[in-house]
């Protein structure tokens, strides 16, 4: 199938409340220029070098997303454009974002990635850590980012069970930390669910889904 068959079919698969995120890591930008031309807006990297050779070859009404882990020595290369940066995960790399959109002028919208999964290769704060951040005054004090919602990625297995709860517990984490919205911190946004989970992700509550490998076919690393 060709991309643009594969975007449409997913598209028209999810409710229009929920944002799709074309997952493009390892494509090439003729593969993304297919996906923009059948009307795909917003685009995933999970490397920052990646994306910013993708932003400067491709259009500028891009929306660029960070799926990835993200290192504080390299928040610099995309503080100029980043729409939302999905795998914040420590106060240091958001103080780090912050300075960077302020050399920008800018407010980066973030999310927090929590812990969901059972496996500790997964990254992620812990729903209290994440809760203590967004109370303290040092928090407070970062005007240069918005906290817009979470991000999880749960565990990678077939037991659609064990995802389903990792599901439910960033729903009921983000219902939590809702109730404590201050000026930089609107939470509105609940980045879960893959190729292989996203229609679970959206009956769990998902407002945004990163899907790759089902709009742009298998990824070679080598
Ligand atoms: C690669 C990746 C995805 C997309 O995975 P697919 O299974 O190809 O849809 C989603 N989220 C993150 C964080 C990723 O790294």
């Amino acid at each position: 199938m060709r991309i643009s068959d594969n975007l449409q079919k997913i598209q028209s698969s999810i409710p229009s409340h929920v944002t799709l995120v074309a997952v493009s890591k390892t494509k090439p930008v003729s593969d993304l220029m297919e996906a923009y031309n059948a009307g795909q807006r917003i685009f995933g990297e999970n490397k920052i070098q990646e994306m910013v050779d993708k932003h400067e070859q491709m259009p500028k009404d891009i929306q660029w997303h960070m799926i990835g882990h993200v290192q504080t020595n390299k928040v610099k290369y995309m503080a100029a454009f980043v729409d939302l940066i999905h795998g914040v995960d420590s106060f240091k790399l958001l103080k780090e974002i912050n300075k960077q959109a302020q050399k920008h002028d800018r407010v980066i919208d973030c999310l927090l990635q929590i812990k969901i999964a059972e496996e500790d290769s997964k990254f992620g704060m812990s729903a209290n850590d994440a809760s203590e951040l967004l109370q303290s005054e040092e928090f407070s004090e970062l005007k240069h980012i918005k906290l817009v919602g979470v991000m999880g990625m749960a565990t990678f297995t077939e037991n659609m069970n064990q995802v389903e709860n990792e599901f439910n517990y960033l729903k009921s984490t983000f219902d939590k930390l809702k109730t404590d919205q201050t000026e930089n911190c609107h939470l509105q946004t609940i980045s879960m669910g893959m190729s292989g989970d996203y229609k679970l992700a959206i009956t769990c509550g998902s407002t945004m889904v990163r899907v790759g490998s089902s709009i742009f076919g298998s990824r070679n690393y080598n």
